[in-house]
């Protein structure tokens, strides 16, 4: 699979292709460093990003920017929406025909659409700012007045 994607398989590479393809889950970098380091060890995390990088320009993987503190790499390329549950950081794909987008604005001259990518972010029910106010990892209970 690597070499029809133009990738030399290194040993490296195969264990990291290993972990992405045969889980199919969305996993951020440190994840995959560490189960790569857990059946092989002495990868190193500069060969994941490099990596990882190489598979993201030869398009094997997706990139996805929940947030900044969170980047997962997917290797489910075809196109499709994810629910992020802000709770428990969990994902979970959508497929593309249960969202429609329509009123995309006018893009600029000599630029089309590559993709859209939707996250719906959910938490459970009655856990948001409007019913609770948190200070400081004390939970305070909103004023009635
Ligand atoms: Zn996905």
């Amino acid at each position: 699979m690597l070499r029809e994607h133009g990738i030399t398989p290194t040993h490296q590479r195969i264990e990291i292709a290993h972990v992405l393809f045969d889980r199919q889950e969305h996993l951020s970098a440190d994840q995959i460093l560490t189960s790569v380091n857990a059946r092989h060890a002495e990868t190193s995390k500069a060969t994941v990003y490099n990596t990882l990088k190489l598979f993201l320009e030869k398009k094997l993987i997706r990139e996805l920017v929940v947030d900044p503190a969170k980047v997962v790499y997917d290797p489910n390329t075809t196109p499709h929406h994810h629910l992020y549950d802000v709770t428990t950081g969990q994902l979970t794909d959508i497929p593309a025909g249960e969202v429609r987008v329509t009123g995309l604005p006018q893009l600029p001259p000599g630029v089309e659409t590559e993709g859209v990518d939707i996250v719906v972010r959910t938490r459970p029910r009655g856990s948001g700012p409007e019913h609770q106010i948190f200070c400081s990892g004390r939970r305070l209970s909103r004023s009635t007045t």
